[in-house]
């Protein structure tokens, strides 16, 4: 299998605070990686370096090919490839759920306007949102801004999107909404990394369990492994609070 993203001995401090410490990690295609861990343990931190959102002060950090660390790599090549969910949505308050979806396509791969709005209400139809096209993000609840940014993402064609809580700002009935879609996309076989709560997606839906805490990655198995049998301390009690 080739490795789509891969940690070298990376560092990555904030002032004095040791967020990363020397992260070895390589996350193969197709692969759904769940990271579960405690909150401060560095999840965010680790997932944005992985688009560059945030950066490394050592080591080295190749994603689909290109090393982020690297002052000449250009880290728009990088997010074309690979694709970011957040928390809080972060669409475009001012254009509609069509345009969300149209907009990087457009600017970025300059896909043909027919083509790019086929793809769209495709990937509409495919989370269920075909009848909100022409909405405005605030029209929408929190799982269907949550979709739309799915849709979002993959209207780029990433070869992996990265999901960094997603689920977290939603009220519970519509957390499956979204959960669901996201099975979807995972049974499409496109990589996926997940910060995640849910302990029912890492278990069913991904295929292999981070476990990340104080900066470092304490366990890495695959989700069946992990949940029956963790094999560290800090594991089982965080398992113990959560499940
Ligand atoms: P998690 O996502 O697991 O909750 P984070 O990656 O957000 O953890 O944070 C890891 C640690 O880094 C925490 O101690 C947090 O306070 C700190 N941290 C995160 N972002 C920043 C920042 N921009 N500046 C300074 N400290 C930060
Ligand atoms: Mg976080």
């Amino acid at each position: 299998m080739a490795a789509i993203i891969e940690f070298k001995n990376v560092n990555k401090y904030y002032g004095k605070l040791h967020a990363l410490k020397n992260i070895n990690l390589s996350i193969e295609e197709g692969q759904v990686v769940s990271i579960i861990g405690p909150s401060g343990s560095g999840k965010s931190t680790l997932i944005r370096t992985m688009n560059g959102l945030e950066k490394i002060n050592s080591g080295q950090l190749i994603v689909t090919g290109y090393d982020i660390a690297d002052k000449k790599t250009d880290l728009n090549k990088i997010r074309k490839n690979v694709g970011m969910v957040f928390q809080h949505f972060n669409l475009y308050e001012n254009h509609t759920v069509l345009e969300n979806i149209t907009l990087a396509p457009k600017i970025v791969l300059h896909r043909d306007n027919e083509e790019n709005h086929q793809i769209a209400m495709d990937l509409l139809k495919k989370v269920g949102l075909a009848d909100k096209a022409d909405y405005y993000p605030r029209q929408l609840s929190g799982g269907q801004k949550q979709r739309v940014a799915i849709a979002r993402s993959l209207a780029m064609k990433p070869k992996a999107i990265l999901f960094d809580e997603p689920t977290s700002a939603l009220d519970p009935e519509m957390i499956q909404d979204v959960l669901n879609v996201m099975k979807l996309v995972a049974d499409e076989g496109l990589t996926m990394v997940v910060v995640t709560h849910e302990m029912g997606f890492a278990r069913e839906v991904g295929n292999r369990v981070i476990f990340f805490d104080g900066g470092e990655v304490i366990e890495d198995e695959k989700p069946d492994v992990f949940f029956d049998n963790p094999k560290s301390e800090r594991a089982r009690q965080f398992l113990s609070k959560v499940i």
